[in-house]
């Protein structure tokens, strides 16, 4: 039985809801289902814990963050196995690149804040110093296509900023956060400064984010979402950091290196789909879209479709069964308006249940759901242009920003072009390069402000300009 984590102590609820595991449909365990009640315990609890959290010293908390991470390394394939049975990414993934990187929030923004300063400038003889005093209890509310990577990106700046922490995971991948928990205390981290309440999103996230002690509300997840969240957060003033989902778009010239631009496009199957930066418009040049295609369509044809805990496998199931009907219905609706399957088209009937066959669509009209909406699967589409310009008009013509990838062998083109996409983040040749100290999120409906480095510190901190006379 997973619970809540509030004050220090486990606690439960009346009701419970089941966890199920989308590799193979097998239960997990049972999860306490949290409604308005856990979530004002966990915002009083993390009230009550704040003053003496916030007055400890920059040094003493970042000890503690690194102690965090340190028991995540320790219970590093714990973790790694835990959430590929929650949410069927790859365990191979989790085991190299996400629990290690969950570590490496905790370091990073331990080791930020303790060099975390502005210099002091001078007004007529008056002194200004500039200070990130702690804003409070903050509610972080994630998704479960990454979860504890998503969690501990806002965790760890929140609580090095001297705030205290409820965290709200995805019903759907309810279960590190809950060995987070367990982690954080051995670390010793006093009670109260973390919490976690489980449960679904309108019965516990809702009641938490309109909670008049919240100082900051952090999300991830997705727009409609978002916009409940928002409203909840303006009957209080809440300031609010919203990351939200995407429809990224790859962009391939005629004079990229055609091998590299093959791996960028094959390398948004990742999580079998489910990453709101993936690149899922390919825009490609038409001089080299038949040879583009066919590259492709060879990568993309050898990938292997399986067990997410095996080694071997490529690509996963996806995470649950209303989003596999999700991502089956959008796939089917643009067949019927004239799309074409270059590859999948459906799910992958050899091995039933979640799994969605890597798919590649053309023939798409540029109004059409399927390049305007997030799918949030493994379901790419190809679109060709001419000119330049009519690369950055199809690039920026949807109603997101979060991220846009571009393979050109020109310096120039690349410069050119970075400047006029609307994205939070540019890839030029590369995808997926993430450092802390970078600034993330998305414009238009992408998101709302920025996190990483000091951004995350502006974002979870008062920040103050105290002025002091000769
Ligand atoms: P979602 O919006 O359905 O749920 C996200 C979280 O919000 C869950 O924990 C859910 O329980 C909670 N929630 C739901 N209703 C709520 C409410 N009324 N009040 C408070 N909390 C509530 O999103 P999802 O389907 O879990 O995640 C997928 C989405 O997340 C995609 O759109 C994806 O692009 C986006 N995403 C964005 C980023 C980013 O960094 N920009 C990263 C990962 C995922």
């Amino acid at each position: 039985m997973i619970e809540h984590w509030i004050g220090g102590e486990r606690v439960g609820s009346a009701e419970t809801f089941t966890d199920i595991s989308p590799i193979d449909g097998r239960v997990l365990t049972e999860v306490a289902r949290g409604g308005a009640t856990e979530a004002s315990q966990a915002v009083e609890a993390a009230k009550k814990a704040f003053p003496a959290w916030a007055r400890t010293s920059k040094v003493e908390r970042a000890e503690i963050l690194h102690a965090i991470a340190d028991g995540v390394e320790k219970r590093l394939e714990e973790l790694a196995i835990t959430e590929t049975e929650d949410n069927g990414a790859l365990l191979r993934s989790h085991r190299r690149g996400v629990m290690p990187r969950v570590a490496h929030n905790f370091r990073f923004f331990a080791d930020w804040l303790v060099q975390l300063e502005h210099k002091d400038f001078d007004t007529r003889g008056h002194t200004n110093h500039v200070s990130w005093d702690p804003a409070g209890p903050c509610a972080l509310i994630t998704p479960w296509n990454a979860p504890l990577m998503l969690a501990t990106w806002k965790i760890a700046p929140a609580l090095a900023a001297g705030n205290t922490v409820v965290l709200k995971p995805a019903e759907w991948s309810p279960r590190t956060a809950s060995i987070l928990a367990d982690i954080t205390a051995e670390a010793g981290l006093p009670d109260g400064v973390f919490n976690v309440v489980q449960g679904y999103g309108a019965e516990v996230g809702g009641p938490l984010v309109a909670h008049p002690d919240v100082r900051r509300i952090s999300f991830t997840g997705s727009v409609p979402t978002a916009q409940r969240i928002a409203a909840a957060a303006a009957a209080n003033l809440t300031p609010l950091s919203l990351e939200l989902g995407g429809k990224s778009p790859l962009l391939i010239f005629t004079d990229a290196d055609l091998d590299l631009a093959v791996d960028l496009a094959v390398e948004q199957y990742d999580n079998a789909g489910q990453v709101c930066l993936a690149a899922t418009r390919i825009l490609v040049q038409q001089e080299i879209a038949d040879e583009f295609t066919a590259r492709f369509v060879a990568k993309a044809s050898a990938l292997r479709q399986g067990d997410p805990r095996d080694e071997a496998t490529d690509i996963g199931p996806n995470v649950h069964e209303h989003q596999l009907a999700k991502i089956d219905g959008y796939v089917k609706r643009a067949l019927a308006q004239g799309a074409r399957a270059v590859i999948g088209g459906g799910p992958n009937e050899d091995l039933g249940g979640l799994y969605y066959r890597p798919t590649l669509l053309t023939d798409v009209a540029q109004d059409s759901e399927i390049v305007q909406d997030e799918v949030f699967g493994p379901v790419l589409t190809l679109q060709t242009f001419t000119t330049e310009g009519e690369a950055v008009a199809l690039a920026n013509d949807t109603k997101y920003g979060l991220a846009a990838t571009l393979a050109t062998g020109s310096k120039e083109r690349a410069d050119r072009v970075s400047k006029q996409l609307v994205a939070g983040t540019v890839w030029v040749n590369c995808f997926f390069v993430r450092d802390l100290q970078a600034p993330f999120g998305g414009s238009r409906q992408s998101g709302i402000g920025r996190e990483g480095g000091n951004w995350s510190f502006d974002f979870y901190c008062d920040l103050k300009n105290t002025v002091t006379a000769p």
